[in-house]
């Protein structure tokens, strides 16, 4: 975990629960700044720009709060697209990245102005072809690197649907050739949770040989995958290695370059896991034969991340942080199998107590659904101290609207 003064703390995380009720995600805002800060000091020596990956989290307000740190946005759908414009990021700012979208979604985009990254073979060309040199655009590689945490978000290996194969440079030269597209950027994202700065040096590697072969390039995007901790001990991305290691590498390379190229990321992760606590309530404590349970009011509807990637989030007993600690598996209320944490040492868990998952602010609410027709819950965001509800948890009506009652 980071220092602690970047974590909020339990007596804080009960109050807000009490105001605003359980389950709840709550957002650290200075978090997602000082995580910010961290990426730009590291590259503070090479020409580098961030577009948060928002498919971590898209609440509008947690999109304002990034755009008034100067960072841009990175998005994979039309909507975040849209999204980004609403929450105040100028076009430039922006980059689109999407994967298996029709032309007409790519032509969306254009019209709003966006960077865009082309992803497939089929695409360039039809795009080459009715645009031509008139709109620049920028080619999603997939280098062939195995990396990430998990093979479900591992994107760059030899069977990922990313990008276009480096072996098919000649027909995308040959494409770029006879439409003259006007090609500015070349981008990798090879996965999440890359622990080792190696990746992403054979990374840049592989885009430095391909880059010669383009030569209007003003940017390589390297996507992201910084690895962030899940707990005490977890190995993070060194970013501080990363930054030194990659400047030297840019300007080395910019040297041989007709014009000196940009070192484009798109964090997700980084900028908004730790900022983010989800907060539930134990309903039951279920003794079994060989188990004892917290069965808390929220599931795997709510934080799809354990059951999903077998990820770890750290849990915790705010309302007795001073009892005993005994062995407990965390499961959710939902009718299938929904556990959270097996064999968890938590102080002493009595029914109604809070329990906060922490580093819920990626991929949390953002893959959360009405499974069981649940309620999706609230969002609140602090800032300067203050705790503001920028989602209203959803109510009854919601679950049936847009049904149409025969
Ligand atoms: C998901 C995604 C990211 C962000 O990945 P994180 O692991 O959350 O940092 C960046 N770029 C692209 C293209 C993505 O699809």
């Amino acid at each position: 975990m980071s220092k602690q003064s970047d974590v909020l703390s339990t007596e804080f995380l009960v109050k807000v629960a009490e105001e605003f009720g359980t389950p709840v995600y709550i957002y650290h805002a200075e978090k997602i700044k000082i995580q910010y800060e961290k990426l730009q000091n590291a590259f503070i020596k090479t020409d580098a720009r961030f577009f948060y990956a928002c498919k971590a989290l898209t609440n509008i307000n947690i999109l304002k709060y990034i755009n008034s740190l100067g960072c841009g946005l990175d998005t994979v759908s039309i909507n975040e697209v849209q999204l980004g414009l609403k929450a105040g990021f100028e076009p430039k700012n922006i980059i689109f990245t999407p994967n298996c979208v029709d032309l007409d979604e790519i032509i969306a985009a254009k019209d709003l102005g966006v960077n865009i990254n082309i992803d497939n073979i089929s695409i360039l060309e039809q795009f080459g072809n009715r645009f031509g040199d008139s709109y620049p655009i920028c080619i999603r590689l997939n280098p062939h690197i195995m990396a990430g945490g998990n093979y479900k978000i591992s994107t760059g290996h030899v069977d990922s649907k990313f990008g276009i194969s480096i072996h098919q440079l000649r027909h995308i030269e040959r494409i770029v050739k006879s439409t003259k597209l006007k090609v500015t950027g070349l981008h990798m994202h090879t996965g999440s949770e890359i622990k080792d700065v190696d990746v992403f040096l054979r990374g840049v590697d592989i885009m430095f040989e391909l880059a010669v072969n383009f030569p209007d390039l003003e940017f390589i995007d390297l996507g992201s995958g910084f690895k962030v901790a899940y707990q005490q001990g977890d190995p993070e991305t060194d970013i501080a290695l990363l930054g030194r290691k990659l400047s030297e590498a840019f300007n080395k390379f910019n040297k041989t370059y007709s014009r000196p190229l940009q070192v484009w990321f798109e964090p997700g992760k980084f900028l908004v896991s730790q900022s983010g606590y989800f907060v539930v309530k134990a309903n039951v404590i279920k003794q079994t034969t060989a188990t004892v349970f917290v069965g808390v009011n929220s599931g795997f509807n709510h934080l799809i991340r354990p059951m999903f990637y077998d990820a770890f989030h750290l849990i915790r007993n705010i309302s007795n942080p001073k009892g005993t600690e005994r062995i407990y598996t965390v499961v959710g209320n939902i009718c299938e199998t929904d556990t959270f944490g097996w064999d968890r040492k938590l102080n002493d868990v009595r029914e109604g107590d809070y329990l906060v998952f922490y580093n819920a602010g990626a991929y949390g609410f953002e893959m959360s659904s009405n499974f069981n027709s649940r309620f999706k819950p609230a969002e609140v965001l602090i800032k300067e101290g203050k705790a503001h509800l920028i989602r209203k948890k959803d109510v009854f009506e919601d679950l049936l609207r847009n049904q149409i009652e025969l």
